[in-house]
């Protein structure tokens, strides 16, 4: 009997392991992708590309396995781009989602909607075990909301309109189903670019 071919994932988060391999599953049924338990990098780069690169060369040094790693955010063009590489420690080190969201809402408080445009931004990192890398990205336009709405999902969900709604019906994010959510998604755009280079592996 052959060994399954594997690749690992730069996380600790079991539901990420469960999410990239229904992802991965669907250009490589045979590849399985297991957790990472290894020293994890400090995350200094200052672009998603650059954290997600960190992660994958850890990961594929300490295993030597092929590996993925993911970094994203959200993106506000008149604050030139930020939070990005910091929106899960926008309001500060202690990782409070709610926190992050209700700062940015209030940084923007004088921003008139066709100001507020903003994307969602998602980069995989494929770094192969004879050190071949590759960079991926997903990026989902739309704009800030001027407050939140809506319960589901995480993060910046509930402040986030995506483009492309009928104008007379626009939901944040937050008001979005996850199965919505899944095929739209930063995430899922990024998905997409990855699966090519999944079959090469
Ligand atoms: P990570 O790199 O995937 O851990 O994401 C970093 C941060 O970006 C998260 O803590 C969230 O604040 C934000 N973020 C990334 N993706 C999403 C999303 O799909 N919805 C809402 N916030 C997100």
């Amino acid at each position: 009997m052959t060994t399954p071919a594997r690749v690992v994932l730069a996380t600790h988060n079991a539901h990420k392991v469960e999410e990239f391999q229904a992802i991965v599953g669907r250009a490589r049924p045979d590849l399985e992708v297991v957790g990472y338990d290894g020293p994890e990098p400090v995350e200094d780069g200052v672009t998603f590309a650059a954290n997600a690169l960190i992660k994958a060369r850890a990961a594929a040094a300490h295993t030597g396995l092929p590996a993925l790693a993911d970094d994203s955010g959200i993106c506000v063009d008149v604050l030139g781009g930020a939070p990005g590489v910091f929106s899960a420690y926008w309001a500060g080190h202690r990782k409070d989602a709610r926190a992050n969201l209700d700062l940015l809402l209030d940084q923007l408080s004088d921003i008139a909607d066709p100001h507020r445009a903003a994307q969602f931004v998602s980069t995989i990192a494929l770094v192969r075990a004879d050190g071949a890398e590759d960079v991926v990205a997903g990026v989902w336009p739309g704009r800030l909301a001027l407050a939140a709405s809506g319960a589901g999902g995480f993060g910046y969900d509930p402040v986030f309109i995506p483009d492309g709604q009928p104008a007379d019906a626009e939901r944040s994010v937050g008001e979005w189903s996850a199965e919505e959510k899944n095929r739209a998604s930063h995430r899922a755009r990024a998905f997409q670019e990855l699966l090519p280079l999944l079959r090469g592996l």
